[in-house]
């Protein structure tokens, strides 16, 4: 994948979606959360339980951990997984505070920070890159199941590379431009989740003319309509299983 390439990319799912001022969340601790309530589960059901949650109790680490087990789980009910998400959220926290918290956290090298995220239980690289970019602004890629079907369709991945690969393709491709990588990434999940469904919508997808999979389409012939540029998570944002 050249720059060039995925340059243009990025610059038609701009111009179809609108700028998507990703991630939808107000504080970095809240995304840090959030990373982890996404996992196979909708974005609205995350932000159910993230006001589930913060109607009890202040979003912050020290709160969590004081919270009974049991009423965390209950809290986020709505995101799905909610007992083994509640173990993973609990782990996060501890992790959080014994790192000192966002400043502690901050200090750290991407590579040591990543390494960091990923000794925790529950948290993928998926998830881990999701926190880098979002909460700390470190210039990574975040790939997921989206990424992979847009861009084997477009005929840019061969299908089977590993998530690290993906990662570091873009990330060279791209540079460390820390607002691209953001955006970018949430052009990717409305484009995976409004048009490029599993049953894609060629017909009205700003790619058509150069996807690979779209010139074997009848609909390749028929004139893009702009696609709803309202700001979302996907449903299938994240690939780790609980
Ligand atoms: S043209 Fe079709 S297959 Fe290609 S990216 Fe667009 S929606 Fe997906």
């Amino acid at each position: 994948m050249d720059a060039e390439t995925l340059r243009a990319v990025y610059a038609r799912l701009l111009d179809a979606f609108g700028e998507q001022d990703w991630w939808p969340a107000q504080t970095a601790f809240e995304v840090m959360i959030g990373a982890i309530l996404t996992q196979n589960t909708a974005w609205t059901n995350v932000e159910r339980a993230l006001e589930r949650l913060r109607s009890r109790i202040p979003l912050d680490a020290e709160s969590i951990l004081a919270l009974d087990p049991p009423e965390l789980a209950d809290a986020l009910r709505p995101s799905g997984y909610f007992n083994v998400k509640s173990q993973r959220v609990r782990g996060l926290c501890e992790a959080y505070l014994q790192a000192g918290g966002h400043r502690g956290l901050d200090a750290l090298t991407t590579p040591e920070l990543r390494a960091r995220l990923l000794a925790i239980k529950g948290i993928g690289p998926e998830t881990a890159d999701d926190i880098l970019l979002y909460a700390f602004d470190r210039p990574v890629f975040v790939v997921d199941a989206y990424t992979r079907r847009i861009f084997e369709r477009l005929g840019l991945l061969a299908g089977g590379e590993t998530y690290e690969g993906i990662r570091r393709a873009f990330e060279q491709a791209l540079g460390p431009d820390v607002p691209m990588l953001k955006e970018y990434h949430g052009l990717i999940v409305s484009q995976g989740k409004e048009v490029c469904r599993t049953r894609p919508a060629c017909e009205r997808c700003a790619l058509r003319r150069t996807c690979a999979a779209a010139a074997a389409s009848p609909s390749d012939s028929s004139t893009p309509s702009r696609p709803s540029q309202q700001r979302r998570r996907g449903t299938t944002a994240s690939e780790e299983t609980p």
